[in-house]
């Protein structure tokens, strides 16, 4: 082995480089974090070529003293510590003094810089890290750095280069990023020459979030709650607006934009049994906890914390979502495109489909079952006439109700059954009653109106659509019922509600079901977990397996192809999480033993789904994350037949 001798300061920093200074996009994100910890409220960004060429950030924050700004450059110089105890508490987005240092090893600066109330301001030039010049020089408050030709002296830093559109694309989303951090401050980003995200700095998250995600986000629920001193704040989309991907998981934690697993998996139990598989919620979601409760030094880039109390962090995060999209009156109305000039006919009209056979709607339910379906009918609310009435009075004389539309309504006080989950009591939330998008709206959005159901006003059933779709009249609003959907988010709920082993029928004769070796290995190493999901198995040989009990909701005939995908879950992976499996079991069954779209029924089955639908709110989404209820108001109808 060689002889050992300690690095040179040039290349330890260039060692340390590499982990802070990976592309402009990080450059950008020290300098920005830079900025606002010196408590600038306007920021300013400019890149050329991707931010490779050229990359400066000017800020009007409290700048540095000509003594400050030449340590400023040194490895491990920092203002924002100065004893290990600080280091349990950081307030501050930098603390590790490396950031400049790393930076200035891998690039030539400018600096500029002058603090309050100084005569004159002071000009630094650094190459690979050394100072080459200094003088005085006339600037305002603040400070701009210019970073030139970076990675110019790592050849081999360089070569891992995209495009410049990539890095300047990477550049902008380090721009959001704070700026959806700090709402408080507003940052200008400028790409060869042209200005591309502005945001007002008003201190709304509201705001950043509009300059950001544009109409998207009026159509994010407001999220605010508290879970003892923990809060959680900012916005997050409801089931049905679920995106392909995590892309738009924007998490921070005490104001620093992380990359949490705990978090992930807390926003994403709030949604669970709402939104389909292989769909995720977006967000853009503060958490603010003690400084002591949080470790930020984990990680050089500083993008990874540490939880004191995971659990208070889950349930912090999972409560709060899960407040906000319960408290979000969520019946989405019906969409009048303006018709283009001339409606076109379709050529051929659409043969009409064959009436599948149709089932009876309590087919799978017992006798005790249906006893206790029925009983719950009865016992569900009643809308109450003198209430009604008084509403209905109230309608008619005051034509402002808030049944209109360009509005989101918030959700009166109601005397709802409580939404399934139960929210612990230490738990407060409080949701944001103005919703509505803030100044710089171009259009209004229309899909984001939302109305709640007023409880008090009597409905009427009217009819059925296609077979498919009732229709039920309350004052001056329509509702239709997606019935499947309907149906099988109450059956989900109810089979969901039975906690235990799920019941189950035996067989009269047993039923052969084939599958794939591993499939069939699978199950029958896993039959405890079968047993409490209502199946009984039996090895038949030739992958087949002899199914002696199925759960009792489900049809004969269906329960192959459940045990198949149950089978699938297995082998993908999902017996870690039994609830997850028990879930996706839980919604085959129950999509199965829904009633079909198409399906002639009579009209006493779909009056039991109506009473259902009007009376719990909480009634949203069918388990894959499909409305269940959307309107229809008086009002669009109007507009529509040219009588308003
Ligand atoms: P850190 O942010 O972890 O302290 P940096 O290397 O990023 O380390 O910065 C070193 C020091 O330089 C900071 O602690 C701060 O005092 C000073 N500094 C850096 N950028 C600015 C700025 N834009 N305005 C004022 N002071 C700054
Ligand atoms: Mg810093």
């Amino acid at each position: 082995m060689a002889k050992i001798i300690q690095l040179s300061p040039h290349i330890a920093n260039l060692i340390a480089a590499g982990e802070v200074v990976e592309r402009p996009a990080s450059v950008v994100k020290e300098l920005l974090e830079n900025a606002v910890d010196a408590g600038a409220s306007k920021v300013t960004v400019e890149i050329r070529d991707g931010g490779m060429t050229f990359l400066r950030v000017t800020d009007n924050g409290c700048g540095m003293a000509p003594e400050d700004a030449r340590t400023a450059f040194l490895r491990h110089a920092t203002s924002k510590l100065r004893t290990a105890e600080d280091l349990s508490a950081i307030s501050t987005c930098g603390f590790r003094g490396e950031a400049l240092a790393a930076i200035a090893s891998v690039s030539h600066i400018d600096l500029l810089t002058k603090t309050a109330g100084a005569v004159s301001g002071t000009s630094l030039s650094l190459e690979a890290g050394a100072i080459v010049e200094e003088s005085d020089a006339g600037c305002p408050e603040g400070t701009t750095i210019i970073v030139r030709d970076l990675f110019y002296n790592t050849p081999a830093r360089m070569k891992f280069m995209k495009s410049d559109t990539v890095e300047g694309g990477k550049v902008t989303a380090a721009v959001q990023m704070q700026a959806l951090a700090h709402p408080n401050v507003a940052f200008t980003l400028l790409r060869d020459g042209k200005q591309v995200l502005s945001t007002p700095g008003t201190g709304e998250l509201q705001a950043a979030v509009y300059c950001i995600y544009g109409r998207e986000c009026a159509k994010m629920v407001p999220v605010d709650s508290h879970w003892e001193s923990y809060r959680l704040t900012g916005y997050v989309s409801k089931p049905t607006d679920s995106r392909p991907s995590r892309a738009m998981q924007t998490l921070f934690v005490n104001g620093r934009p992380v990359k949490s697993k705990l978090l992930t998996a807390a926003l994403e139990e709030a949604y669970r049994n709402q939104i389909m598989s292989g769909k995720f919620p977006s967000c853009v979601l503060h958490l603010t906890l003690p400084a002591n409760a949080v470790d930020v030094n984990v990680h050089p880039a500083k993008t990874e914390v540490k939880f004191l109390s995971e659990k208070a962090v889950f349930d912090c995060v999972h409560y709060g979502v899960l407040a906000a999209l319960n408290k979000t009156p969520d019946r989405p109305q019906v969409q009048f495109k303006p018709s283009p000039a001339a409606s076109p006919i379709p050529a051929t009209p659409a043969a009409k489909p064959a009436a599948p056979k149709q089932e009876t709607f309590f087919r799978t339910m017992t006798t005790e079952e249906f006893k206790n379906f029925s009983t719950a009918m009865k016992d569900a609310p009643q809308p109450r006439p003198a209430a009604a009435a008084a509403t209905v009075a109230k309608l008619e004389t005051v034509p402002a109700m808030p049944l209109r539309e360009d509005k989101i309504v918030p959700t009166p006080a109601q005397p709802t059954p409580a939404p399934a989950p139960v929210l612990p009591p230490q738990f407060t939330t409080s949701i944001k009653k103005e919703s509505v998008a803030p100044a710089p709206v171009p259009e209004k959005e229309p899909e984001q109106t939302v109305l709640p159901i007023p409880m008090d006003i009597p409905w009427r059933y009217v009819g059925e659509l296609y077979n498919t779709y009732i229709i039920v009249e309350q004052g001056e609003e329509a509702f239709l019922i997606d019935k499947h959907a309907a149906h099988e988010r109450i059956l989900f709920d109810k089979l969901k509600a039975n906690q235990e082993t799920i019941s189950s029928q035996t067989l009269l004769s047993p039923l052969p079901c084939r599958l794939s070796a591993e499939g069939a290995a699978e199950l029958l190493a896993n039959d405890a977990l079968l047993d409490e999901l209502g199946f009984e198995v039996e090895e038949f040989g030739e992958n087949t397996l002899l199914l002696r009990r199925i759960p009792m909701d489900l049809n004969e005939a269906d329960a192959a192809e459940v045990l198949e995908e149950v089978a699938g879950d297995l082998l993908t992976g999902k017996q870690e999480d039994k609830s997850t499996l028990r879930d996706e079991m839980l919604h085959t069954v129950a999509c199965k033993a829904a009633i079909k779209a198409g399906w002639t029924n009579d009209e006493k089955e779909l009056l039991a789904l109506v009473k259902e639908v009007m009376t719990r709110q909480e009634l949203k989404y069918c388990p894959h994350g499909r409305p269940i209820c959307i309107t229809l108001s008086k009002k669009q109808l109007e507009r529509q037949f040219k009588r308003s």
